[in-house]
């Protein structure tokens, strides 16, 4: 192992830096999870990430990564056999959809071409057809982060809506809450499926699911096979501020932490400083002459950006590079865009001068590389930051 010196530059679309505020809190004693202490820090939390997830209504919180809380999503609203819409936004959609497979229902999916979102008009034209109304289930990755692009899920609702068609909607914001605007309840929601890895600042470990009261009653009548991921006993026992289970007490620690932090800021304040270093970045990829993955400007993502490279150019190559030289991590190409793109991360903790670093270290990858560049991409990026 070569020795460091410096902070390495975690930027893949999460796992994300950690604060070093929330690496402190997590490093307090573990404390009895059945006492009265522990209650009162569940209370605390559930409270304060309700409006992260821009809802009134219960948030269940598993030890488990995002993809337990897809199953999770899944298991508690649907039955054996039943129909469910999900949509090829790219790699992770592909990921749910195989899942959902897998535990016994009938998918119908939707195909695209890992530059779009969700088609608002494609979801409407599906429930149309289905007049018997056997679709219960839409399923959406709100920002898929094998592309980086964001599906506009409020349009995809009221696309829902104007077919009259009762299908739950089934939300994936595993790499977009904290980060990006979501509203659970306003865009009629009824699972959000998030994980704490990415815009909570959290390590790995924590899944989610915000529940409305519509997939709360499905979840009643539901009969896929559920035991660790069913809601309901979690929901019981955190009326008192406990789990069913030992609950991963020091990533809650962690948590509570995130979430002031996240309260100080404002969430407002939150998205709007994604937002700008998402323009500075896709900045500097228009002026480095490279291509931006995601196609309609409608639907940037403001966690991440996937950056296409010329036919002749491998994009692995570049990320080696970048690991080797500047110590800084980039996403890769995932599954059909592997080698094809690599993915810039500047979601969770991330300021002005942390985004000017990763795109000098990007810049630099590229050059020693051998992709033709023009070196103002960089200089154009630090005048959008240094303008706003
Ligand atoms: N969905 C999306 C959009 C993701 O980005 C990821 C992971 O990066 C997952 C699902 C799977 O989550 P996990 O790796 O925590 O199981």
């Amino acid at each position: 192992m070569t020795s460091r010196s410096g902070r390495h530059f975690l930027q893949i679309p999460g796992p994300t830096n950690v604060p070093d505020q929330v690496l402190r809190a997590m490093s307090a004693p573990t404390i009895d999870h059945r006492g009265p202490d522990f209650a009162a820090l569940t209370t605390e939390l559930l409270a304060s990430l309700k409006p992260v997830f821009g809802t009134a209504g219960d948030v269940v919180v598993f030890p488990g990564s995002g993809t337990g809380a897809w199953e999770a999503a899944l298991v508690n609203t649907l039955s054996t056999g039943d129909r469910v819409l999900h949509v090829e936004t790219g790699h992770f959609a592909t990921l749910w959809q195989q899942m959902a497979a897998g535990l016994g229902l009938y998918v119908d999916f939707v195909p695209g071409d890992w530059r779009h979102g969700a088609s608002p008009e494609a979801v409407a034209e599906r429930l149309t057809a289905d007049s018997a109304r056997t679709i219960k289930a839409v399923c959406v990755v709100h920002n898929e982060t094998s592309t980086g692009v964001t599906s506009r899920v409020s349009a995809i609702r009221q696309a829902m809506d104007t077919t009259g068609h009762p299908a739950l909607l089934l939300v994936d914001t595993i790499s977009s809450l904290g980060s990006i605007d979501y509203r659970h309840d306003e865009w009629g929601v009824d699972v959000t499926v998030a994980g704490s890895q990415k815009g909570l600042m959290l390590p790995p470990g924590l899944g989610f699911n915000a529940v409305s009261e519509k997939a709360l009653a499905a979840s009643r009548t539901a009969r896929l096979r559920r035991s660790y991921w069913d809601w309901q006993p979690i929901i019981e026992a955190n009326r008192c501020g406990f789990f069913p289970y030992t609950p991963a007490t020091n990533l809650l620690y962690g948590l509570a932490e995130a979430l002031r932090m996240l309260q100080a800021e404002g969430l407002p304040a939150v998205f709007a400083r994604h937002d700008r270093h998402a323009e500075a970045t896709r900045t500097a990829v228009r002026g480095w002459g490279l291509e931006v993955l995601c196609a309609d400007e409608r639907e940037y993502s403001s966690s991440l950006t996937a950056v296409l490279m010329p036919e002749d150019q491998d994009a692995d190559k570049v990320r080696k590079i970048v690991l080797e030289r500047f110590d800084m991590s980039l996403g890769a190409g995932l599954g059909k865009l592997a080698g094809r793109i690599f993915r810039i991360g500047h979601l969770g903790h991330f300021n002005d001068l942390t985004l000017a670093g990763t795109l000098a270290g990007v810049q630099m990858g590229l050059q020693l590389a051998g992709v033709r560049v023009d070196p103002r991409g960089l200089t154009d990026a630090l005048d959008v930051l240094r303008a706003q």
